[in-house]
């Protein structure tokens, strides 16, 4: 029988009716209680680590996340933690980054409708999640509405659906089909190997959403608030304004003060493509650093993991361009 440790942080799938909305409310325990069944297949322990609406959730409880994950993984055959669906993506990004090396399955689930609800999905992506764990399933995943999907390409695509995560720009590494759930990816032989915690992040990571005509005066308060690092989400395959007001004048004098600007896509799926437009060739020759295919939140998050492991500007570049976890498809 494999052990599984049930971390929980809340999110709605822990949450009930309060005088202000939905709150998180049930412990580790209550909500084990809605799937007892479980405990037929998996030796299960708990923790409540934190219970927190997942808008809540911010650096420190990355880490605290990261570091119980990382703690419970030689006692485990796998970790399955509960989240507010909100910002999941950031998390199970960041966590992706944090734990290197990690062959076991660590898996984020939530719900979008509260657990003691009948008609809710948290049942079934509590089973899925435990199912992953139970067919080995390696890495930081998201099991939601049947899926197991990479962390580091989870993205939320809907408020209110059930089919509120998509994996953008890579598969699903499992399925739940009507035998059970299929791997879609290879299971390591020996998931036992070292995982080593890197946990030093910088918080002084901003993302701008560019719109047309942007006043460039932006890019002067984000220098002037010392953030060390920016993610654009530029315009399509990766363009932004020159002609009249020319934002690439003030984004040079950013990457010459050393900050590090990655430039994504505001287009969901396909990424950026900076060769292909002369706005985009222009926006490389400001030595900005290409997100190429990664979503919005693996570019933030790893963007502030990369300036937490080095200052040097040059070195947050190779980082980008290394796929630590399946972030990026290699090119070619
Ligand atoms: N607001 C909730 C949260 O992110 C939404 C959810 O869990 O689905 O915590």
């Amino acid at each position: 029988m494999k052990s599984v440790l049930l971390i929980t942080t809340g999110g709605t799938i822990a949450s009930v009716q309060g005088a202000e909305g939905l709150r998180p409310g049930y412990s580790s325990a209550e909500l084990l209680r809605f799937v007892e069944g479980l405990n037929a297949y998996y030796r299960i322990d708990t923790q409540e680590l934190l219970n927190l609406d997942s808008s809540n959730i911010q650096v420190d409880e990355w880490i605290a996340i990261a570091r119980a994950i990382h703690a419970a993984l030689p006692k485990y055959d796998g970790v399955v933690v509960t989240h507010g669906t909100d910002t999941m993506a950031y998390t199970a990004s960041m966590v992706s980054f944090m734990l290197q090396g990690l062959k076991k399955p660590v898996v984020f689930t939530g719900s979008q409708m509260p657990i003691d609800n009948l008609l809710t999905d948290a049942r079934n992506n509590l089973y899925t999640a435990f199912a992953a764990v139970g067919c080995g399933i390696p890495g930081v995943t998201v099991a939601f509405n049947r899926r197991i999907i990479p962390g580091c390409r989870a993205v939320k695509v809907r408020s209110m659906g059930f089919e509120a995560f998509e994996s953008v720009n890579a598969g699903d590494l499992g399925r739940v089909f009507a035998d059970g759930l299929r791997p879609l990816c290879a299971i390591p032989g020996d998931p036992d190997s070292p995982v080593a915690l890197r946990d030093r992040v910088c918080r002084e990571v901003f993302l701008l959403k560019l719109v047309p005509g942007i006043n460039p005066d932006v890019l002067c308060m984000l220098r002037r608030m010392r953030y060390r690092g920016i993610v654009i989400e530029a315009f399509g395959a990766g363009g932004m304004q020159f002609v009249r007001t020319n934002l690439l004048e003030h984004l040079r004098v950013l990457t010459e003060a050393g900050i590090a600007v990655v430039v994504c896509s505001q287009c969901l799926y396909e990424g950026s493509s900076l060769g292909l437009y002369e706005v985009g060739q222009k926006l490389l020759s400001c030595g900005v650093i290409p997100a190429r295919d990664m979503t919005t939140e693996a570019a933030v998050t790893k963007l502030m993991w990369a300036l937490g492991q080095t200052d040097d500007a040059r070195r947050v570049a190779e980082i980008f361009n290394t796929s630590y976890c399946g972030e990026i498809t290699p090119e070619g």
